[in-house]
């Protein structure tokens, strides 16, 4: 990313999904204390397709709002909390707050390999609108998700990895690597911001640490067993 962002004014509705209309459990379940829980990285998606007719580069804020609508009651339906994401970028240009910044949300399965803590926790999720595996992304789009990635390392005080959904480092639970299983943000996108793997390694300290655990367990388990049979 070495293009300058075009200045876009962000359009703010974090007020109006901050609810429980919106938030499974009401708000309170949903915000985080960021002084503790430091946002680590942006994690980039498409919404993979439109609800509807897809709007356009000349679309007027009323026809766009409607979509950021659609998808706020589907991912509310499906993950509890819609949108899932903190900012939506569109053809047209416009960049739209949907959630504040002190919230975790929906859009990254797994955990950050070094802290073991969910993505979801640790990254802000931006999307652009469409389906940018199929259709090249249009210069306006790319200035408002330039302006997201901006406005986030504003927010964090210090520059912020942004990271292609697909490629994001994520252990389970346990602390086991795997692979997200998405061709999201999909590959116009991705080449059109050049956005690459970050230095984000899967064999922290604390990945290590559960790998030999985890080793040691089964030996334990192997002598136990072995035992058994000896009687
Ligand atoms: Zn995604």
């Amino acid at each position: 990313m070495t293009t300058t962002p075009t200045p876009i004014e962000t359009i703010d509705l974090t007020d109006r999904y901050h609810q429980s209309a919106y938030m499974a459990g009401g708000a309170p379940a949903w915000t985080l204390d960021r002084a503790r829980q430091p946002v680590r990285a942006v994690i980039l998606h498409h919404t993979a397709g439109w609800y509807g007719a897809p709007p356009g580069a000349s679309a007027t804020v009323a026809a766009e709002r409607i979509h950021i609508d659609a998808l706020a009651r589907d991912h509310r339906t499906r993950f509890g909390i819609g949108p899932g994401y903190h900012y939506l970028a569109f053809p047209s240009g416009r960049l739209y707050a949907v959630g504040k910044w002190g919230t975790h949300r929906a859009h990254t399965t797994g955990r950050h390999p070094a802290t073991g803590e969910r993505w979801n926790v640790q990254a802000v999720g931006v999307c652009a609108f469409g389906d940018y595996e199929r259709d090249q992304p249009p210069p306006r789009l790319l200035d408002a998700l330039r302006s997201a990635f901006a406005e986030c390392t504003r927010i964090a005080g210090r520059p912020l990895p942004v990271i292609a959904h697909g490629v994001v480092p994520s252990v389970d639970a346990s602390g086991v690597p795997f692979a997200q299983a998405t061709a999201c943000p999909g590959a116009r996108l991705r080449e059109a911001l050049e956005v690459t793997r970050p230095a984000v390694t899967s064999t922290s300290p604390v990945v290590e640490a559960r790998e030999a655990l985890r080793r040691a367990r089964s030996e334990i388990e192997r002598a136990a067993a072995l035992l058994d049979a000896l009687g």
